[in-house]
Order: C-alpha cells, then sequence, then structure tokens
C-alpha cells in the first residue's frame, strides 16, 4: 500500500517509522529542500498547490494524509476527486479559523471560552468591554504555538494589541484561570470503530509544548472523551485526532483540535500498545486499530532550539531520544525525549534528570514551528 502525505516534517517521518513494518510506502509532498521526512520515502520537493506535485502524488498514492493544518482545504477536496484523503477537508477547513473553531464547538455543546469575533479596532474595544480583562486576542486564521496572539491586561493599548497581530480578523477569547493543561488524543476507523488514549498533561514554555505527562485513570477521563467522540462522530472523522482542553476545577474546556498526531501523543511511540503513529496509519489505510492502552509510566520532553548531549540523556533510564535531523533554530523543535519508568516517582525522578540537560532555546522574536 501507498501512503502519500502533504507535509515532510517530524510528523511526517514519524508516520513514515510506523508505517514501515507494515509494509506501507510513504512519499511527502513538501515545499522545504531538506524536510526532514524526505529520506523515508519518494520525496516531492514542491509547493503544497503545485498542480504537478500534486499530480504526481496523487498517482502514486493509494491513500492521502496530511500532517499540518496549513495545506489549503481546497487542495484536499480536489485531490479526494483523485485518491480518498483522510481525515476530509471538513476537518482541516473548521480548524484554520478559530472562530468557527469555537462555534463548531459550541454548537456540538463543547464547552470553551467565552469568545467574540473582531474585525476591528472598535469591534475589539467592544469585546473587550463585554469579555472584560484579562482576554486574549488571538488571528482567527495561521496561528499555531501562540502566534498571532495578544495578551490584554489592564494595562494594554487596545490599538497597540490590534497592531500586533497584524489587524487582521481575530477571536477576543476570555481568559482562562486553568488548573492545568490537558489534552485527549483519540483514533477513529472508517467503520466508526473508536479509542482514546489516556489523557495527557502539557506543560507549555514560550507558547510552545514543552512536557507531557501521561495521566492513566485520570478523573476527567471520559468527559475529555465525550467531548472528543462528539467531534468525531459529527465530522465522520477517520484518523488521529487531538483536542486541548483546559481544566477549571472539574470542569473541562476545549480550546482547539488538531486533524492530526499530535505532539502531545509522542510519547505513546513507546508507552502505549499501539502508538498515535501507527494508529494513524492503521485508520487512514483502512487497517483494524489497535490498542491505546499505556503499557508503562510515560512523560515526553520536547527538545526545543538546541541538542542536549545526546550520550547524557541515553545514560538516564528509560529515556528514548528522537532526533528529527532539522537545523537547530531558536524555538524550533528538533527532537524529543520520551521516558519510560516503572512506576510514577521513578518517572519523576528520571524527567528531573533530563530536564536539565534539554535547555530550551526560545523563539526571538517570533513563535516558530
Ligand atoms: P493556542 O494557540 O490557542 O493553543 O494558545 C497557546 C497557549 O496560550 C495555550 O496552550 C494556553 O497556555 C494559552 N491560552 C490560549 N488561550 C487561552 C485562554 N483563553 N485563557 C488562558 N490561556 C490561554
Amino acid at each position: 500500500m501507498k501512503l502519500g502525505i502533504l507535509g515532510g516534517g517530524q510528523l511526517a517521518r514519524m508516520l513514515a517509522l510506523a508505517a514501515y513494518p507494515l509494509n506501507i510506502q510513504c512519499a511527502f509532498l513538501d515545499p522545504a529542500k531538506d524536510a526532514c521526512a524526505g529520506p523515508l520515502g519518494k520525496f516531492i520537493n514542491a509547493p503544497y498547490d503545485d498542480e504537478n506535485g500534486l499530480n504526481q502524488l496523487a498517482q502514486w498514492a493509494d491513500q492521502i494524509a496530511f500532517e499540518f493544518e496549513s495545506v489549503p482545504a481546497s487542495i484536499l477536496k480536489s485531490l479526494a476527486s483523485q485518491v480518498p484523503v483522510f481525515p476530509g477537508h471538513k476537518a482541516l477547513l473548521i480548524t484554520q479559523d478559530r472562530y468557527e473553531e469555537k462555534q463548531f464547538f459550541q454548537n456540538l455543546g463543547v464547552d470553551t471560552a467565552a469568545f467574540v469575533a473582531v474585525n476591528t479596532l472598535d469591534d475589539l474595544r467592544k469585546a473587550v468591554l463585554s469579555l472584560g480583562r484579562p482576554s486574549i486576542l488571538k488571528s482567527r486564521r495561521l496561528g499555531y504555538d501562540g502566534k498571532g496572539q495578544a495578551f490584554i491586561d489592564e494595562h494594554s493599548d487596545l490599538a497597540q494589541a490590534f497592531e500586533s497581530i497584524g489587524k487582521v480578523p481575530s477571536i477576543l477569547e476570555g481568559y482562562i484561570k486553568f488548573d492545568r493543561e490537558v489534552s485527549i488524543i483519540a483514533v477513529r476507523a472508517e467503520n466508526g470503530d473508536t479509542k482514546f488514549y489516556p489523557l495527557v498533561e502539557n506543560i507549555h514554555r514560550h507558547g510552545i509544548l514543552h512536557t507531557s505527562f501521561v495521566l492513566e485513570n485520570d478523573p476527567q477521563q471520559q468527559q475529555a472523551e465525550n467531548m472528543v467522540r462528539k467531534l468525531m462522530d459529527n465530522l465522520d472523522y477517520v484518523g488521529v485526532i487531538v483536542l486541548e482542553l483546559f481544566q477549571v476545577g472539574d470542569q473541562l474546556l476545549a480550546n482547539e483540535y488538531a486533524p492530526r498526531v499530535h505532539n502531545s501523543g509522542h510519547w505513546s511511540i513507546e508507552g502505549a500498545v499501539t502508538s498515535q503513529f501507527e494508529n494513524h496509519i492503521r485508520a487512514v489505510c483502512g487497517k483494524p486499530l489497535g490498542d491505546t492502552g499505556m503499557t508503562v509510566p510515560s512523560a515526553m520532553i520536547n527538545i526545543i532550539g538546541s541538542l542536549p548531549d545526546c550520550n547524557e540523556v541515553l545514560k538516564i533510564p528509560g529515556a528514548h531520544l528522537h532526533l528529527y535531523n532539522k537545523q537547530a533554530r531558536e524555538g524550533r523543535k528538533l527532537g524529543h525525549v520520551t521516558v519510560c519508568a516503572k512506576t510514577d516517582s521513578l518517572l519523576r525522578q528520571h524527567v528531573d534528570k533530563i530536564m536539565p540537560l534539554a535547555r530550551i532555546i526560545p523563539p526571538a522574536a517570533e513563535k516558530q514551528d
């Protein structure tokens, strides 16, 4: 079987590594010459809207998937007339616009922070009066890892805040004083079979995911499963999906979803019976889904901006190093470490040893990739 993937970054690279034992070959279309998945399959070096490149991919592949959200949804739609594309373009289209996404959540009865659409400075003024301060202004499109956002507190100048995100169509969100940030990763097959990974607690630094701890038997698991199930059923979803959530007391509020494998699920390569990557491949290629259970207490630490002393990382018991073969750059995800241990307390000890090695070089002016 041949799987074409739009995008050739680390997610495509780890998808290809999971596809290999199943004898599924991968091709990647990516505009970057040095896309890090490139060496793991057939590489088509072309922009995402390049007709020749897309035709090559469609003619070669039996199925098409994508690894990130900035692929134009219209391209998925037109590819789908030639080859099956999973997840479908609707899941992508909704998540490309924060306002549409929040409305989608609301229509499904999935709770979110309060939000208001903002198109002009005048709208922003009215929105801040209605939602109060603090609040967060976010561009509707092309925002990730905290990019395109302005925090608004009692000192903020609204004109400056609007200017800082480029005066583009935006939403203002009420600021949530969350107890923790969690995410749930789920997978759904074409026949409707659905499985859920355990909830993961996520800790961000400089707006980028830094550490994920897997939470087995968490009291919020069922609530999170119910929320993500609503999304998947409504979208008739096929593949892995992640829903990022804020926890306030016992309540979960949806922040955003991503129709793909996700950084907070990287632990599953070593820590779950079936990794998120393998399950995504299984779902989009029409194969039975694998068990999503955690086999051993696990955590994940991202390597951001600079490489650690790799041998020192490898000396730590239960540490598994994944390097993406990307050029080091401030704020860039270069790899991750999964840590597995027999008990939660051993896991914490091993994670504590890795922390000083995985020194973050944060984004300079802007948050990146
Ligand atoms: P996002 O790009 O929406 O994922 O936001 C990036 C990070 O900003 C999140 O992981 C949160 O830590 C924080 N954040 C986003 N929206 C809110 C909110 N409404 N209230 C509090 N923190 C938020």
